[in-house]
């Protein structure tokens, strides 16, 4: 009997999964295979969220196999031995895997296909899997990538996109291929407020946000206190949920509020067609003309009052606060918890990343590196010097300002938009607020500094 390894990476499902059904057809045995691979690198391996989260996805997608008579294999150790190991075991004939956008993926692929052809099997490696569009799809005439968003758009647009696949019905695994047990979530460090994971999970939330959220989403999805957006993000990145078959039905809910979203997903795939093609982004400016931000400050003490959220600007600390107890943070309050560090506090746009990627269940390598450089001013923002003022923003996404008081305990006493400026605060209100830092900067002088330096480029 014919045999193939389908190797799940960020694609971590059943349904609408191109590599499985390319293996299953011609009734092949398949080893699903899942490697905890020790080559890569911290961040992105050793976040405790992403940790958690992964787990149960990987119980859920086990499951899911055994509804249809198979199972999911598990192994830990450097991928390339893994997947050989289990090619032997099984005596496949070739492995199947998604594509993807890292310098690290693009090394994984090139060091699987070499080992693999030199035992005289086959690597298949298949796009749109963890994207809607494969990068390099689309391009501009004079470069093999966009690196302004609207073209990109407008070409991503026009793209007919394939069809959705099924899930399987059935999966045939063969015997001898031995697996390791399936963990339960760690709680070590995990945020209390962390979402389950799992693609039973991640289509339950899909079918509900077609149902009843993605229609206000063009007027609500800024709205901070609202939570108004999907939160499928940790469902995309691990792949529970595929990106082609997200965008089909999305569509056929249509309207204004359909069409923002569809944009939305299309910003994941422009940052992972820009990744894609300049995989050194993830760590250097993207635009190296402005590759000034090694000489920012690393100001500790400004770098630990935002990430414990005590800034003293009651929005930026709401949302870092959030970002710690759910592993999660609201898009609007992303954009301006980036601004404040990488602009006002003119840190090192890497410092917040890194951050961010300890934390977030959804870190990503390119939409997390390649948002921040587009708030940083570094990526492919058009506006490279607009700084988001923190007052501003938290009273037009916040006006009655509930997203701080729950996130700010001493700030819970303080009614309505006031919330915003305690420091105007008198009498009763100043008290009430009186565990709350005092501003770590002044946002004029925050301003000027940022100023200065962009003129010195
Ligand atoms: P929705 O508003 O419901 O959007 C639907 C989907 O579209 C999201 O799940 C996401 O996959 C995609 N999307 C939405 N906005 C963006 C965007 N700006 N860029 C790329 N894709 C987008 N997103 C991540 O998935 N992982 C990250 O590590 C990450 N880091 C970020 C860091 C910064 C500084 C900023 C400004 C944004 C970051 N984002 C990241 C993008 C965005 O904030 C999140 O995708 C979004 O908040 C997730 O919530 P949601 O699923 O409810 O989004």
């Amino acid at each position: 009997m014919p045999t193939s390894v389908v190797l799940f990476t960020a694609d971590l499902r059943l349904h609408d999964h191109p590599p499985l059904r390319a293996a299953l057809e011609g009734g092949h045995e398949v080893v699903p295979l899942f490697v905890r691979d020790s080559g890569i690198a911290d961040p992105f391996r050793g976040a405790p969220n992403r940790l958690a989260f992964l787990d149960d996805c990987l119980r859920d997608l086990d499951a899911g196999l055994r509804r249809r008579g198979g199972r999911l294999v598990v192994r830990s150790g450097d991928v390339v031995e893994e997947v050989c190991k289990a090619v032997t075991e099984a005596d496949a004939d070739d492995v199947h895997m998604a594509a993807d956008v890292s310098a690290y993926a693009h090394l994984r692929e090139r060091r699987l296909r070499s080992a693999l052809e030199a035992e005289g099997r086959r690597l298949h490696v298949h796009d749109t899997v963890t994207t809607a569009v494969a990068p390099g799809a689309v391009t501009p005439a004079s470069s093999d990538h966009f690196a302004v968003f609207t073209p990109y758009y407008r070409q991503w647009s026009g793209r007919r996109l394939r069809d959705t696949l099924g899930a399987p019905r059935a999966v045939r695994v063969p015997a001898g291929v031995g697996s390791e047990e399936l963990r339960s979530r760690s709680a070590a460090g995990v945020s209390p407020g962390l979402a389950e994971g799992g693609e039973t999970l991640g289509r339950k939330r899909l079918a509900a946000w077609l149902r009843s959220g993605v229609a206000a989403y063009e007027d609500r999805h800024d709205d901070m206190a609202g939570d108004a957006t999907s939160r499928l993000s940790p469902f995309l990145h691990f792949g529970t949920l595929s990106p082609v078959e997200v965008v089909h039905r999305v569509r056929r809910v249509g309207g204004p509020g359909a069409e923002a979203f569809v944009r939305q997903v299309a910003w994941r795939d422009f940052h992972r067609q820009v990744l894609a093609a300049r995989t050194d982004a993830a760590t250097a400016d993207y635009r190296t003309k402005h590759d000034r931000w090694r000489s920012a400050r690393t100001a500790r003490e400004d770098v630990e009052a935002w990430r414990a959220g005590r800034t003293g600007y009651p929005v930026v600390d709401a949302a870092m606060r959030q970002l710690r107890h759910e592993g999660w943070m609201h898009n609007r309050a992303r954009l301006l918890t980036a601004s404040f560090l990488a602009k006002t506090l003119y840190v090192d746009w890497r410092i917040g990343a890194r951050h961010f990627l300890d934390l977030l269940v959804d870190g990503d390598i390119a939409n997390n590196q390649l948002n921040w450089q587009w708030v940083a001013g570094t990526g492919t923002d058009t506006r490279p010097n607009r700084v988001l003022n923190p007052l501003t923003q938290g009273k037009r996404h916040d006006p009655d300002g509930a997203y701080v008081r729950r996130w700010v305990p001493e700030l819970a006493d303080i009614e309505g938009g006031a919330v915003h400026e305690p420091w105007k605060l008198s009498g009763r209100d100043r008290s009430a607020a009186a565990g709350y830092p005092e501003p770590v900067v002044d946002l004029a002088e925050g301003l000027a500094r940022f100023r200065r330096a962009r003129g010195r480029e």
